[in-house]
């Protein structure tokens, strides 16, 4: 079994979307480890998007992840990091995302994508220090 940090991100809050998202990880058969609704300061929100801090957006990035509330989520099971990123579908909610996926079925916007989940089983390890640094 394995451990997944997703977020849903500040737009998914504000459209009422959390409920949706968590209904799919326990239906795909995921368990939550752990979950918590809070408001992201500046330092972890630097350090949960590190590797693009050189990227043009990465301001945006950091106004948006930072303008309200997020719920994170421990997520747990097997092969849970590819799993949850499929219920996520492509970062571009139009291009990539398909129907059926979270992104394909709520979001239009790459900047406004609704749902974070770890990439690798290391950002998996490194995510999840940061944001459950107790679990
Ligand atoms: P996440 O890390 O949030 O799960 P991802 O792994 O699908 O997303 P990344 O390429 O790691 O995608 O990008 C991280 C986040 O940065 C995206 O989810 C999106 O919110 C934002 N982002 C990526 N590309 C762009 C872009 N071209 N313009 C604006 N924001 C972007």
């Amino acid at each position: 079994s394995e451990r997944t940090l997703v977020l849903v991100k500040p737009d998914g809050v504000k459209r009422g979307l959390v409920g949706e998202v968590i209904s799919r990880i326990e239906r795909k058969g995921l368990t939550l480890a752990a979950m918590d609704l809070r408001a992201v300061e500046r330092s972890v929100a630097e350090e949960h998007y590190a590797e693009h801090k050189d990227k043009p957006f990465f301001g945006e990035l950091l106004e948006f992840i930072t303008s309200g509330p997020v719920v994170a989520i421990a997520v747990e099971g097997p092969r849970a990091i590819s799993a949850f990123r499929q219920l996520a579908g492509g970062t571009d909610p139009v291009d990539k995302a398909t129907p059926g996926t979270l992104r394909g079925d709520f979001a239009l916007e790459t900047q406004f994508n609704l749902v974070h989940g770890s990439d690798s089983p290391e950002s998996a390890e490194r995510e999840l220090k940061l944001w459950f640094p107790d679990l």
